[in-house]
């Protein structure tokens, strides 16, 4: 139980409570919500009620199990009323003391709601008293969280790394989403992960009975986190099952994959969308914004690195069969797509060099390193780089024509680090900009059920994992023939782009 409900109370917070009263059973006796409730209804005084709960018992529970209780209006109901309730702190009695039942004092306030406003719409943020001064950054707005009936339900698909490690935990601090269905060839992984997330056991699949989704109401989203070489058939009968997909990167082996997932999800009437992490993750977003603005000028060129050291010969991820390839659509993709959102538009050429250590029997089938340099309109230049054997690095720097952005951490989880550098008279300003981090996979995951539920396209759909992979396709071929590849023109700025996500 949660005793107050102040600035304290924010997302990861919430994650907890999430987790703890609302997926599991409420840890709150129903004897005890039948009281405050029977309370609530009927006119009694403060210190009434106060005594009845008691006042720990009654500020936890009013302002949480009542709020989820009484949420009964739709999501999108508009805020027809913000009231400020509360009482100003200068209206509290003095303290006094409280005797614990050993017979020590300690201080006790009279327990209160400070001024706030609470629009009725759920999906409109409570606005707390405020207590920091402008000079500090602000912290909010308060998470809204839809009440887990009327959140977009989500079945995953694959039960490695990535889901046990990221997404599920991430579903704590969606706000549109929830988990309610799993798939995996494993009894074991399904009956203890479908227990640690509150998954009813009829809601978990096997590959064989992958099509009987199709049958249940609670799954709306599919989200393929699988092998790559799996992302097609899996999304194509995902699609056919009447879900809308949600596909990891990179999207498939090949554009031809890229072509028939699109296909299909289109016949089927279904949302398309590529998990492009990066584009929904504040630091990335901001970059964005600064070159797309030509705050220091305009870009000239990027340079982006994202390297790491693999093991294990057995792992799909040395299988071309399964993996398309090595490094370049495991993280080398990273900066082919961090790089094309930056700038907005598509590159025209690309000139490529791989290379695989002879003799390791961890590339004797997909390269070990890729590097490949892209011309964009306007004579930029993008140069990349990724490796699978040397130390982790992802970072990229944008170079304008008067200063430059820099991201370390760029492609990561957590831990982005953005610096900027620039003239002003004799003075070299370098200026590190620091923003409240956001779970990226809650962001995007929020960001596709809200396009299920306003009916939206994608900011990311098959399409922009497809134009990847018609790029990714030409820096192979370079590589293979050792000279440049021209690639079909593409005019405008974000092309193969849905709308904006909304800021959270
Ligand atoms: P992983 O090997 O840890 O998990 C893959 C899972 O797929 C396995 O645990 C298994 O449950 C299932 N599977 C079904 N058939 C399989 C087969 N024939 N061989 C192996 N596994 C099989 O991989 P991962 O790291 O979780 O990657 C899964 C997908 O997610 C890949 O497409 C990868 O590129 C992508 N990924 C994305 C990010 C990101 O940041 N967006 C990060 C890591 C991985």
């Amino acid at each position: 139980m949660i005793v107050g409900t102040g600035n304290f109370l924010q997302a990861r917070q919430y994650a907890f409570v999430y987790h703890h009263l609302t997926l599991r059973s409420m840890s709150i006796t129903n004897e005890l919500l039948n009281t405050v409730l029977r309370e609530a209804s009927r006119e009694v005084s403060r210190k009434e009620f106060l005594t009845l709960a008691g006042r720990g018992l009654a500020v936890g529970v009013a302002a949480g199990t009542l709020a989820s209780c009484q949420s009964e209006g739709p999501a999108d109901a508009k805020a027809a009323t913000t009231p400020t309730t509360g009482t100003p702190a200068s209206e509290v009695n003095a303290t006094t003391t409280y005797t614990s039942p050993g017979g020590q004092k300690v201080p006790s306030s009279e327990a209160v709601s400070p001024p706030a406003k609470v629009p009725t719409a759920l999906d409109q943020p409570i606005e707390l008293e405020k207590w920091k001064s402008d000079v500090d950054p602000q912290s909010g707005p308060v998470p809204t969280p839809l009440p887990p009936d009327k959140r977009v339900g989500y079945a995953l698909v694959g039960l490695g790394h990535l889901t046990l490690e990221e997404i599920l935990p991430a579903f704590g601090e969606c706000k549109k989403s929830k988990p309610v269905a799993l798939v995996s060839a494993s009894p074991e992984k399904l009956k203890k992960v479908a227990q640690q997330y509150g998954i009813k056991p009829e809601n978990c699949y096997s590959y064989e009975t992958y099509d009987k989704l199709k049958d249940n109401p609670e799954v709306q989203v599919i989200y393929i986190v699988l092998p790559n070489s799996m992302h097609a058939e899996y999304t194509i009968r995902g699609a056919q099952a009447g879900k809308h997909i949600l596909c990891e990167k990179p999207m498939a082996n090949s554009s031809a994959e890229c072509q028939a997932m699109i296909d299909a999800c289109k016949k089927a009437n279904k949302k398309l969308m590529v998990a492009y992490r990066i584009q929904y993750e504040p630091y990335n977003r901001q970059v964005k914004e600064m070159v797309r603005g030509n705050k220091f000028g305009k870009p000239k060129y990027i340079e982006a690195q994202n390297s790491q050291s693999s093991a294990n010969p057995d792992h799909w991820r040395h299988k071309k069969a399964l993996a398309g390839g090595g490094a370049l659509p495991d993280i080398g993709l990273y900066c082919l797509n961090t790089s094309r959102f930056v700038l907005g538009t598509e590159p025209t050429e690309v000139f490529a060099y791989s290379y695989s250590t002879p003799g390791n029997p961890l590339f004797k089938e997909v390269e070990e390193v890729m590097s490949w340099q892209m011309r964009f309109p306007e004579g930029i230049l993008v140069n990349c780089i990724t490796h699978y054997n040397t130390h982790d690095s992802r970072f990229y720097r944008v170079n304008t024509e008067r200063g430059w952005i820099h991201v370390d951490n760029a492609y990561a989880y957590t831990g982005q680090q953005l610096q900027t550098s620039h003239a002003e008279g004799p003075a070299k300003m370098k200026n590190q900009i620091v923003l409240s981090e956001k779970n990226q996979f809650a962001a995007e995951m929020d960001h596709f059920s809200e396009c299920v539920m306003e009916d939206k396209a994608p900011h990311t759909p098959g399409e922009e994992g497809l134009q990847d992979h018609r790029i990714m396709e030409a820096i192979y071929q370079s590589a293979r023939e050792g000279r440049p590849v021209k690639l079909t023109e593409v005019k405008g700025t974000d092309v193969f782009r849905g709308p904006e996500p909304k800021q959270a």
